[in-house]
């Protein structure tokens, strides 16, 4: 961190200044670039609207959870406005001799329409939007409007769109095999699952540019950061792509070569072959459905709850919550995937066949032979020393 404090942030060029964000977590980087964030702010003021579709609010939820800044440290150091947000703005809606009162200092909904037609703000997407039944979007309404006219109105007068959480991104839980999936017909705003052409901008011929923070919820770290690069002029937002992966999701958050199994507390048990069979124990969590070793995410290093904890850390496996197809793709959660083929046939190619999952094994670990290689040391060493301390910490607790 001493390297870091000493750095000129705004003088780095875009890879350079996303790798040192995506190594800092949003606290130490906000902290300690203070006063530089405040002189290249001195001018401008961001203005942000973020709309909710089909969701539970859950990213909301986990930004608003974010510890260190808070949510409300972020909007003061980066200089944001929020002009409009379901959850920290007050709805108002007061009627006035029997009539809705028509001011937006009175209604939020002309509120809302005042701050669109405005413009030139980032338009941040929480929820799937419903096309449903036969493209009228009847299945989510916003008041007297579908949620699909306010998209499409709020999508067409921002500057980029940033989606947040699997909803927002590829349709998530919305999306989920059903008998009323097609009836429903939700999408992500660049996205449905793994395709592109079905994404809702597409559907309505907008051409915005997506940065697409995965989840289920967002780590409040991957939003802010993201936030903060593109306030801060770190990314090009007319041409995104290149700090991209195929699903727009930033490379620095979601490593395309790098798995969180790679970095996962459990690893060491992995390698050396030891599983938990049941709930509640210290070894790895692949048999009980873990899809870690299919999951391009930071979780393992990031973590979470203010980078206390993670879930194969707490002892869940991975559902692999930040996955283009999450949540068919990783159904049925806990059963090892080697012996349950996928649900959805769709997307079969992006999940590893049973096959696929046992080449990630290495030999030793699966008994296939001894191939005492130096990372099955170095992990085996890493697993035993943490049994070592797990029973040092039991001789304390009994004394
Ligand atoms: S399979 Fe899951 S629990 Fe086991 S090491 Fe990999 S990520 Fe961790
Ligand atoms: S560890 Fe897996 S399930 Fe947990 S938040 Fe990360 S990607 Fe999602």
């Amino acid at each position: 961190m001493g390297e870091l404090e000493n750095t000129d942030f705004l003088s780095m060029d875009r890879r350079t200044f996303l790798k040192v964000v995506g190594a800092m977590g949003a606290s130490a980087f906000l902290g300690l670039h203070r006063s530089e964030i405040s002189k290249a702010l001195e001018l401008s003021k961001t203005r942000v609207i973020w709309i909710h579709g089909a969701e539970c609010t859950g990213c909301s939820e986990s930004v608003l959870n974010g510890r260190d800044p808070d949510i409300f440290q972020a909007i003061q150091k980066l200089s944001v406005d929020i002009a409009y947000h379901e959850m920290l703005i007050q709805q108002q809606g007061i009627f006035v001799d029997g009539e809705l009162a028509s001011t937006s200092e009175l209604n939020s909904e002309i509120m809302l329409d005042e701050a669109i037609e405005e413009g030139g703000y980032i338009l941040v997407v929480e929820g799937a939007i419903a096309n449903g039944p036969d493209g009228t979007g009847k299945y989510c309404m916003y008041g007297e409007r579908t949620f699909k006219e306010l998209f499409t109105k709020a999508a067409s007068n921002a500057t980029f769109v940033l989606a947040i959480g699997m909803c927002a991104t590829y349709g998530g839980i919305n999306s989920a095999n059903s008998e009323i999936v097609d009836l429903m017909d939700f999408r992500g705003v660049a996205f449905l699952r793994r395709d592109p052409s079905k994404g809702m901008l597409t559907e309505l011929g907008i051409d915005r540019p997506v940065i697409n923070i995965a989840g289920c919820p967002s780590n409040p770290d991957w939003v802010l950061l993201t936030l903060a690069a593109v306030i801060l002029g770190k990314i090009d937002i007319n041409d995104p792509d290149p700090i991209l992966d195929e699903f727009k999701r930033p490379l620095v958050f979601f490593p395309e070569n790098v798995t969180l199994h790679w970095n996962c507390p459990r690893r060491g048990y992995y390698d050396i072959g030891q599983f938990d069979t049941e709930f509640s124990g210290d070894a790895c969590l692949w048999k009980l459905g873990c899809k870690g070793p299919y999951t391009h995410s930071d979780c393992a290093l990031r973590k979470w709850n203010g980078s206390v904890n993670m879930c194969t850390q707490a002892g869940s496996p991975c559902i692999s919550c930040c996955e283009p197809g999450f949540f068919d793709n990783s159904t049925p959660f806990y059963k090892n995937v080697q012996t349950v083929a996928p649900s959805n046939s769709e997307t079969d190619s992006s999940f590893p066949s049973n096959e696929n999952n046992e080449d990630t094994i290495t030999p030793a670990a699966i008994g296939l032979g001894a191939t005492a290689g130096a990372t099955v040391i170095g992990s085996a060493a890493y697993a035993a020393r943490r049994i070592v301390q797990k029973d040092d910490n039991k001789k304390e607790m009994d004394q």
